[in-house]
């Protein structure tokens, strides 16, 4: 089994997205095969629960309230409204809702309320919910975690080198510093970012560097092309080639080989042929249905077809285990190694065998 590495440089990174694509692809189907099922794909549906009107200026997104698109805003969704739309998901497939509200943080208040009766509502339809509200306070996540949530979304978007060039109203260590107060709870953590807004390879590697070294890694990772919307300062910039798109997940999945990775953002200009080589690559995730928050994405139906062609089967809800977390053992091991672990999370079934191989070794 691929040992979980913490220590990744970016040369390493880079020396493997450029391999001979066959090389690469082996590699990353080897990998794929030893920690996941390669016949099973989750279906995930995002819904943008608060849309446009954003303060932030984050160069990708029609949803920040300075740049002129022709996208609708809405107020926060209703509790009911939300329910209806989950459940339509859930019987078209997806086992995750992710709920998107376009806010730079999220404030304590009778909109947050609301969005933790959300996460409570969607959590007792058995499917894994996922919110992505901006930055959060530790209490915050911690009041989300006792609503149930699943996992928090929180992209770093780029490498930290390319960040000022597509964010200034945020800093990079403004993301760190939110995936550190999800990790601080029971609450998975998704994060990744997007590729093709004009970044160098070496970005997409400084931006895998960032994630893999993070212990644990992230549970889940969403690979974004850039959706060049009009309106957005990136609204000029060329699609990526399918190549490179299949290049990143090959190598996030070698990286961090039990996160899910997700194939998200810019699936309605991939043919099968070049998602189906992503899933051979490592993808293990796609986002349904006809919109990703307010970009378009292929119809539900037109997936299904393709998972009948590939013979993929819709992965169910709360199959994959967390990220082993650098030490996690009983009381008595933590005894005997003297010292503690940086964090814990039981309710997540953390493995034990790092510390309790540890353990053995000191005994
Ligand atoms: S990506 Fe999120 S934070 Fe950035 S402008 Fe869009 S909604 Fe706001």
């Amino acid at each position: 089994m691929t040992e979980i590495r913490h220590n990744w440089t970016k040369e390493e990174i880079l020396a493997i997205y450029n391999k001979p694509m066959m090389e690469l692809l082996y590699d990353a189907a080897t990998i794929h095969r030893e920690h996941h099922d390669p016949n099973t794909v989750q279906v995930s549906t995002l819904l943008s629960i608060k849309t446009g009107g954003c303060p932030e200026d984050c160069g990708y997104c029609p949803q920040a309230a300075r740049y002129h698109t022709d996208i609708e805003g809405n107020d926060l969704m209703s509790v009911q409204q939300v329910k209806a739309q989950a459940l339509r998901a859930k019987s078209s497939g997806s086992s995750r809702v992710c709920m998107g509200a376009a806010w730079r943080n999220v404030k304590d208040g009778p909109e947050f309320d609301n969005v933790l009766e959300m996460v409570r509502t969607i959590n007792k339809l058995d499917m894994e919910v996922c919110c992505t509200l901006g930055m959060v306070t530790e209490n915050q996540a911690q009041r989300l975690a006792e609503a149930g949530l699943y996992a928090y979304n929180h992209n770093l978007d780029t490498s930290e080198d390319y960040y000022k060039d597509v964010i200034s109203t945020r800093a990079f260590e403004d993301r760190l510093d939110t995936i550190s107060n999800v990790r601080k709870t029971n609450v998975t953590v998704c994060s990744g970012g997007i590729i093709g807004m004009g970044e160098a390879v070496e970005d997409r590697a400084g931006m895998l560097v960032a994630l893999a070294t993070l212990d644990p890694q992230p549970e889940s990772v969403p690979i974004n092309a850039l959706v060049a919307v009009p309106g957005t300062p990136m609204e000029d910039i060329e699609p990526i080639s399918i190549w490179e798109m299949i290049r990143m997940v090959a190598t996030t999945r070698i990286v961090m080989p039990q996160t899910q990775v997700r194939l998200s953002a810019g699936r309605t200009e991939m043919s099968r042929e070049g998602q189906a080589m992503c899933f051979f690559a490592g993808a293990n995730s796609i986002f349904a249905g006809d919109k990703l928050l307010t970009t378009p994405n292929p119809d539900v139906n037109e997936d299904m077809k393709m998972f009948e062609l590939l013979g993929l089967n819709p992965q169910k809800p709360f199959v994959k285990k967390a990220q082993p977390a650098t030490v996690e053992a009983t009381d008595s091991q933590y005894q005997s190694l003297g010292e503690k672990p940086k964090w814990t999370r039981p309710e997540h079934k953390i493995e034990r065998n790092e510390a309790a191989k540890l353990a053995r070794k000191n005994s």
